[in-house]
């Protein structure tokens, strides 16, 4: 149990100078100037420190990912420790090129244990193509049955993909949403788009013939290239979420992008960011031969963030979205996201100048960088 005093708190909302008492991993209570008493409650007086919620990261390869240059180019597995340095205390883990040679229950199996550790972490079913690569049998089932699974990983435009047609997209759509209403979850169909020409047709076919239900898409890797981008602002126009990959497959800064959509009229609710962290990126030597694999930094969620304050001149109520209530939206979390009472305690603690100098998950303090926050947590 924790009393935080004087924390000046983006909830993503500017809140001013706030007390909070954290109690069984959640916020209990919220004001100024509470006053508290109870056996063994520790108070932190943070003198005005940043605290923002704890970032999620919506797609991350966390029991690794890689492997489209043979076996030795698979990734390793994620750490807690190493997601608590990077503020990441929500994660959604899913399978890549690697579901030819990882399996769903192997995730699934990663995923339970950074819960256990005390983060927070689900994951998506399914992977690349339309065969069957579920748990219980299907799609629906994963999600009614498997507590983590907030839906399911498809892709398109991608010669790794099934091709799939927007009839077949639709019955996929169909058992994510079937499965959420039976298990009370949101349902997502996560949409991983290629480099291929067809880039994002056969979602607008989709929202065209069928009136697909918009907020179950989720199409990732919208900034891939400039042009694909352009269609996935008319996505967003349009109501959907779209989500910039922060640590891979992006035609410019990830900050970058995001400030070309909120120009061009895009909601910032509808904007995420997520790494893509541990996919196999290329490894180059001087003069581009490829020579070797390296995972994705999971640690771009947190500096497109940094960067959009920084550069961008975005508030940071703003540039937080992308990475707090934004993504919290898109997978039907209601209790991350945002600092309020009742939400799960999962704090970062900045610098004035946004450094990350503590994260708290599920009412832990995990991470602490004494040179930057000197306090004793
Ligand atoms: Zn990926």
């Amino acid at each position: 149990m924790y009393l935080i005093q004087n924390a000046q708190i983006w909830s993503p909302e500017p809140l001013g100078i706030v007390d909070i008492l954290v109690a069984g991993g959640r916020v209990a209570a919220m004001g100024p100037n509470l006053d508290v008493r109870l056996p063994g409650l520790r108070t932190v007086d943070l003198q005005g420190a940043v605290l923002t919620p704890g970032l999620i990261d919506q797609h991350v390869h966390v029991a690794g990912a890689g492997g489209k240059r043979g076996f030795s180019s698979l990734t390793g597995e994620i750490s807690m420790d190493e997601f608590m340095a990077v503020g990441s205390t929500t994660v959604v883990g899913l399978l890549g090129t690697d579901g030819a040679t990882r399996s769903i229950e192997a995730l699934y199996a990663k995923v339970q244990g950074l819960n256990e550790q005390g983060m927070t972490a689900h994951m998506f079913t399914g992977y690349y193509g339309m065969d069957p690569k579920y748990i219980t049998g299907s799609i629906q089932g994963d999600m009614v049955f498997i507590q983590p699974v907030l839906g399911c990983k498809i892709a398109i435009s991608d010669i790794r993909s099934s091709y799939p047609t927007a009839t077949e997209l639709m019955r996929r759509v169909r058992e994510v949403v079937v499965g959420g209403m039976v298990s009370g979850k949101k349902g997502i169909l996560h949409v991983h788009l290629g480099g291929a020409a067809s880039q994002m047709d056969v979602l607008f076919e989709m929202l065209d013939h069928f009136e697909a239900p918009i907020k179950h898409l989720s199409p990732t890797h919208v900034a891939r290239t400039e042009s694909l981008f352009t269609q996935a602002i008319e996505f967003a126009l349009r109501g959907g979420s779209i989500d910039i990959t922060t640590g891979a497959s992006k035609y410019t800064e990830p900050h970058w992008a995001a400030l070309r959509a909120l120009e061009a009229g895009v909601n910032p609710d509808l904007i995420t960011f997520s790494t893509d962290g541990h996919a196999g990126l290329d490894r180059k030597d001087d003069s581009g031969q490829v020579i070797g694999t390296r995972p994705a930094p999971i640690a771009a969620n947190l500096h497109a963030f940094q960067s959009l304050v920084r550069e961008g001149s975005v508030k940071p109520d703003v540039a937080l979205k992308p990475v707090t209530s934004s993504p919290a939206r898109n997978l039907g979390l209601s209790h991350k996201g945002r600092i309020e009472v009742g939400a799960d305690a999962d704090f970062c603690l900045f610098d004035a100048e946004w450094n990350l100098g503590a994260v708290m998950a599920r009412g832990s303090w995990n991470y602490q960088n004494q040179s930057i926050c000197a306090f004793a947590l």
